[in-house]
């Protein structure tokens, strides 16, 4: 069983396959970490607005691993954007965390209603690398025309586009531009959270395509998924609190699929997000304080 990676633009070698902790309550946080580490997985995908970085850094510690052998990501909220907010977002993001280095640290979403403070969080981010305080940069949620709008200003090409992805939502227009630029594309929702949660009449777990692969090959329906993910070469960050679930998520690389049935998965995308357009956020709207 090898655990696959993803080498990034600027050489950075990131583990394909990590754990998310959107939604995971800070109550929960520690033990699913802790669980996920114990497990195998080396890369955890937290963001300052989840509200458990130090959940996050407490399992970092608990976990019988080393901390140089995890790769941690977290991301900046749009309250942080600006030159000096961003890199105090960092300071308190390390903090909580209890690190001294973050491996990958991204724009959260574009701010389109003040995008001069996007491009000027960004330039937050490229002096975190060159000082070496962050391994690799990158952003989440940028459609391909932010993306060359924040390009045109900056000098770093994004590392990752952590955007909403998955078999029933399979943005072919946005990873069509993160790979013309060499930026990797992470998949937020891997298994369709964002359908689940947010009431979406499908059902990824009873779908009959990923019902019949999972019969195939002994695996569950959220296996397939996952497996599709890697065999597209994305990195993929499930989010699982129940101990079952985040070892089954990680239970999906003594197995292949053929390019036919990663065809009759990409056929299942319905172009329907899950989720609220990522271009509608406001400060106003959603820019919650980050505490201290
Ligand atoms: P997801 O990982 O696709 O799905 C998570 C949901 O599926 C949870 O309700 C989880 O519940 C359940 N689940 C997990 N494993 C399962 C399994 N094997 N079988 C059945 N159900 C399962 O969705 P997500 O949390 O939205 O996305 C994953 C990560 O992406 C997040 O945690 C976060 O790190 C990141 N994310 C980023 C953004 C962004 O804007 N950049 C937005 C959303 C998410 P239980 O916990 O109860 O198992």
């Amino acid at each position: 069983m090898t655990y696959p990676h993803v080498i990034l633009n600027n050489g950075v070698s990131m583990p394909a396959l990590g754990m998310g902790v959107y939604q995971s309550k800070p109550e929960e946080t520690t033990t699913a970490v802790v669980t996920a580490l114990n497990a195998g997985y080396r890369h955890i995908d937290t963001a300052a607005a989840y509200f458990n970085e130090a959940e996050v850094g407490e399992g970092l510690r608990r976990a019988d691993v080393d901390r140089a052998d995890v790769f941690v990501e977290t991301k900046l909220w749009i309250r942080d954007y600006g030159y000096d907010e961003a890199l105090h977002g960092f300071e308190k993001s390390t903090r909580k965390l209890g690190v001294d280095q973050i491996d990958l640290l991204l724009l959260h979403q574009p701010l389109p209603t003040h995008f001069d403070k996007t491009i000027a969080a960004y330039k937050a981010l490229e002096t975190l690398l060159a000082d070496g305080r962050v391994r690799a940069i990158g952003v989440s949620n940028l459609s391909p025309d932010e993306l060359d709008r924040l390009m045109a200003d900056t000098s770093v090409v994004p590392a990752v586009n952590q955007i909403q992805l998955h078999p029933f939502y399979t943005q072919p227009k946005w990873r069509a531009a993160n790979d013309k630029h060499g930026i990797l594309t992470q998949c937020w929702s891997p298994i369709a959270g964002a359908y689940t949660y947010n009431g979406n009449a499908t059902n990824p777990f009873t779908e009959p395509v990923l019902v019949e692969l999972g019969a195939k090959y002994s695996k569950t329906p959220a296996q397939v998924m996952l497996r599709w993910h890697l065999e597209h070469g994305f990195s993929a960050i499930p989010k699982s609190v129940k101990p079952e679930r985040i070892v089954e998520n990680f239970d999906v690389f003594d197995f292949t699929l053929t390019s036919d049935e990663v065809a009759s998965i990409d056929a299942l995308d319905t172009g329907v997000s899950g989720s609220i357009d990522p271009d509608s956020l406001t400060l106003e709207q959603h820019g919650m304080p980050i505490p201290e």
